[in-house]
């Protein structure tokens, strides 16, 4: 079992701003938001880095891209938002159990930084 930040707020050690969950998957705001809407969908599984899912993880990893849509469309961005996933920490990873960024609200630049 990892014991990073995330999997305390699925254990409710520490508290969050919980928008969605169900038994595989858990969604709270960003503590330090980029955008106006910032959330964060992770599954409930520990699972580090994306590189780090299996094919058993197929169907999870699905369920992440189809709940982070809905949970945009019920923040009222459902046009126009997007999805962060950084692999590793040269890719700006900074905590260690998988988890989509779910970013809208603002003008988002493109190629990305
Ligand atoms: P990453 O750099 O991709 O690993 O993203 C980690 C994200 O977790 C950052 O955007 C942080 O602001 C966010 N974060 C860290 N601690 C918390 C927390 N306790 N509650 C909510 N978000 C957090």
């Amino acid at each position: 079992m990892s014991d990073t930040i995330f999997s305390k707020i699925i254990s409710r050690e520490i508290p969050a701003d919980i928008v969605y969950e169900d038994e595989e998957c858990l969604a709270f705001k960003d503590i330090n938001p980029q955008a106006p809407m910032h959330i964060l969908i992770i599954p409930k599984k520990p699972i580090a880095r994306l590189a780090d899912a299996a094919s058993a993880d197929q169907q999870m990893l699905g369920l992440l891209m189809l709940k982070a849509a809905e949970i945009a469309e019920q923040q009222g961005y459902g046009d126009a938002f997007r999805l962060v996933v950084n692999n590793g920490s040269g890719a700006g990873q900074a905590v260690f159990h998988l988890h989509l960024h779910i970013l809208g609200g603002r003008p988002l630049s493109w190629p990305p930084g």
